[in-house]
């Protein structure tokens, strides 16, 4: 196999609302850049006196979770290259404090996961755990306004049998789902507006769900490539 010959040289976040898949993206994405892939969710997790959950949907206090992740990126190794980052900024707030920050520290581009609440909510709903295999599975199929995405089966455990042995988050609720939704389409417009602003925000609709990865990770490579720094 042929090495990419693409370097990730600026900090990247990916952006979307819950359920969009940034993770699921972004890994193998990650992966394939041989660079850093770091959660917010879980930095915040670890630090030392974290009664916070960010998986609620609920948003912490903006400089609390802004220092941590500084705090984080100055004490990790992974500074010292670029990385992709997973859940920051959040908030109007957090953009203005991440931009005391040494330049190299800041996130400096996003790549945004076109995908509307719909797909997200169905998505959620549909997020299943199987007890006996420890799988993660989806039953949500959407087969709506272009997008493709079927439901993600086992096809290796015959111990599955779907919605037996399965589990769903307990925060993956209608109620919870929507108020998440909801949040998040509330502090989005000023993050992808100070990203776009100056042409650094990537807008990507995964139509195809995880088939439309190498498109997505060559259009974004393709436009990092494009981009002009100062
Ligand atoms: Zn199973």
């Amino acid at each position: 196999m042929s090495r990419t010959s693409f370097r990730l040289l600026r900090n990247i976040t990916i952006l979307g609302p819950p359920g969009s898949g940034k993770g699921s993206y972004g890994r193998p994405i990650a992966k394939k850049w041989q660079v850093p892939i770091l959660t917010a969710s879980t930095i915040l997790r670890n630090a030392a006196h974290a009664e916070i959950d960010l998986d609620s949907g609920r948003l912490v206090d903006c400089e609390i979770v802004t220092s941590y992740i500084f705090e984080y990126l100055c004490q990790s190794s992974m500074h010292k290259q670029p990385f992709m980052i997973d859940g920051f900024p959040r908030t109007l707030l957090q953009i203005q404090l991440m931009r005391e920050w040494p330049i190299e520290k800041q996130v400096h581009v996003a790549l945004q996961l076109d995908v509307p609440d719909f797909v997200c909510e169905a998505k959620m709903l549909g997020r299943r755990h199987c007890e006996l295999c420890n799988g993660q599975f989806n039953t949500a199929a959407v087969y709506r306004q272009g997008f493709n995405l079927p439901p993600q089966m086992p096809d290796s455990c015959d111990r599955c049998i779907p919605d037996r042995n399965w589990t769903s988050r307990l925060d993956d609720t209608p109620a919870i789902v929507k108020e998440r939704l909801q949040i998040h389409g509330e502090h989005q417009k000023p993050i992808t507006d100070y990203f776009a602003i100056n042409g650094r925000l990537l807008k990507f609709r995964p139509y195809n769900g995880m088939q439309d990865i190498h498109k997505m990770r060559e259009s974004t490579e393709q436009w990092l490539t494009s981009l002009k720094f100062d």
